[in-house]
């Protein structure tokens, strides 16, 4: 990685989200988070994914925005989608394994 340590990238990201699209949002964004995060159903959590990525879509830092998302181990919502300690909250996604058939 170029001897450029993630501290450095993180740092260098932060500087620049200050020019996102999500700029004054702060309150609403905290608000769609809380909202997501309190989501238990797959749906319910989509559709709260549905405002903050109309605001992402088109940011001139969408990817400083998840390269610090992910180095820095954030958990919310970031460049349009949602992180968990700093990796995409797949949480519910999974499919459920099917039950399994008893046999007599
Ligand atoms: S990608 Fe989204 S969350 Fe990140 S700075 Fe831009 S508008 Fe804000």
């Amino acid at each position: 990685m170029r001897g450029i340590s993630r501290e450095a990238l993180a740092r260098d990201a932060a500087w620049s989200l200050a020019d996102g699209n999500c700029k004054g949002m702060a309150a609403r964004w905290g608000r769609w988070e809380r909202h997501y995060l309190a989501a238990e159903a797959v749906d319910d959590r989509a559709r709260a994914l549905l405002a903050p990525a109309e605001v992402c879509i088109g940011c001139p830092i969408l990817a400083e925005c998840s390269d610090l998302a992910e180095l820095s181990g954030y958990t919310g919502i970031a460049g349009g989608r949602a992180y968990r300690n700093g990796r995409e909250d797949t949480y519910r996604l999974r499919v459920p394994s099917k039950p399994r058939r008893v046999t007599a």
